[in-house]
């Protein structure tokens, strides 16, 4: 039995003339002998009746932190709308669909409500809809705790969950539709002569994901790379033929840099080491950080000082921490992590010297770099983000012409 997951974000199921997008997708799938299961996101955007965000602002502030079950069950419903109003559409094209929760399909999560991990699909209900030739169309982000809570499993978990459910019915692979043409060489948002990339490694889209790209979620593409299971990127709108994610390809690709991405929101932090008085705190501050749940990035080390990033949304309680070690700090605010990320890079000397070359023509500074076999990472802060990445796609020959 071929099956093929078929994953449908929210543009591409927010309006009827993109759901027609969507069926004729379904239907092609069949006609090319696949059993496909498809799997949705919640309609649209926010402002959009039923998109998360839209049904996420129905209650309040106060009552999502403490109830975090309620807010799971409220947000599940997004991808349930959706699901029946897709599986009507299929039905009126002489298909027969059947809408399922993530519950009703046997996805188990832990019981971290809002982030809670999977633990196990059994997809016996699944191969019951298929082996009745008809198609599952299943609420994507979402599962049941073992308690019995509706729970969901994170933003953009309809991919996790199109990637689980890929590996528990051993399928031919796993198709994630978007709005874009596939994984392109930087968010077409911010570069406009993004070029796609046609093939490339779980490596690299994983770290791509990871550091700010959220055309994929980087836990889907991890769950795939380990069950080995081919992940193909496409645009609903048209017939691209979009990017193939695998382990197959790649091993002389001639590129250096692969994609660029970048996480915001950073604030880079220097703690100095105050000889008079020795102050001993100094050699406690990363445990403390850890312990009160502050996580950094970034991180140089040196005799006299330490220098790494922290979230924007840290910043207060950091300062609580360094103020009771009685600790000396500097803080840079409104920093950008910007990823340069390619298996190419491996061994090729001069690619930082490179970055720090195009950079300083637009003079821009870079405030940190680190670096590892397939990225490298600069800081520079936000206000020059978009012209450094422009600059960056450029000098290392990623725009399209
Ligand atoms: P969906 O609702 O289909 O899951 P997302 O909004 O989560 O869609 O992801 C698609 C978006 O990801 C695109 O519209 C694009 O702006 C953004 N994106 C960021 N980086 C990249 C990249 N390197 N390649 C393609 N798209 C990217
Ligand atoms: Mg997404």
């Amino acid at each position: 039995m071929k099956i093929l997951v078929q994953k449908f974000g929210g543009t591409s199921v927010s309006t009827h003339e993109r759901r027609e997008d969507v069926v004729n997708k379904v239907i092609k799938a069949k006609k090319d002998g696949y059993f496909p299961v498809v799997v949705v996101s919640a309609m649209g955007r926010k402002g959009q009746p039923y998109a998360t965000d839209t049904l996420l602002s129905l209650i309040s502030d106060n009552f999502k932190v403490k109830n975090k079950l309620a807010c799971d069950l409220i947000m599940s419903c997004g991808e349930i709308i959706s699901a029946v109003v897709l599986s009507d559409e299929i039905s009126k094209r002489e298909l027969h669909a059947v809408p399922i929760t993530g519950a009703q399909a046997s996805i188990i999560t832990d019981d971290n409500y809002n982030e809670a991990s999977v633990i196990n699909v059994d997809p016996k209900k699944l191969f019951e809809i298929i082996g009745s030739n008809k198609i599952p169309i299943v609420s994507g982000f979402q599962g049941i705790s073992k308690s019995g809570f509706i729970t969901t499993i994170g933003r953009g978990g309809s991919d996790v969950t199109a990637v689980l459910l890929g590996n528990a019915l051993k399928a031919e692979k796993v198709e994630i539709y978007t709005d874009v043409d596939g994984i392109m060489t930087a968010d077409p948002r911010v570069v406009a002569d993004a070029s796609l990339i046609k093939e490339i490694s779980y490596n690299e889209v994983f770290q791509l994901a990871d550091q700010g790209a959220k055309v994929i979620h980087p836990r889907a593409v991890r769950i795939a790379m380990n069950s080995n299971i081919p992940l193909v990127i496409k645009n609903t709108l048209n017939n691209s033929t979009g990017t193939i994610i695998s382990n197959s390809i790649m091993e002389n690709q001639d590129r250096i840099i692969s994609g660029i991405t970048s996480v915001n929101n950073r604030v880079q932090i220097t703690v100095k080491y105050d000889e008079n008085p020795q102050n001993k705190n100094y050699f406690n501050l990363f445990d403390e950080l850890a312990d009160n749940l502050i996580s950094i990035d970034l991180i140089n080390v040196f005799k006299k000082q330490k220098i790494f990033t922290i979230d924007n949304k840290d910043i207060e309680n950091f300062k609580i921490v360094a103020e009771s070690l009685g600790l000396k700090y500097s803080i840079v605010e409104e920093c950008t992590k910007i990823a340069l990320v390619g298996n190419g890079m491996r061994g090729i000397p001069g690619v930082m010297a490179n970055i720090l070359k195009i950079l300083a023509k637009e003079n821009i500074q870079v405030l940190q770099t680190a670096d590892s076999h397939t990225t490298i990472w600069c800081l520079v802060e936000s206000r020059f983000e978009n012209t450094a990445i422009n600059a960056l796609h450029k000098g290392f020959g990623l725009s399209e012409n």
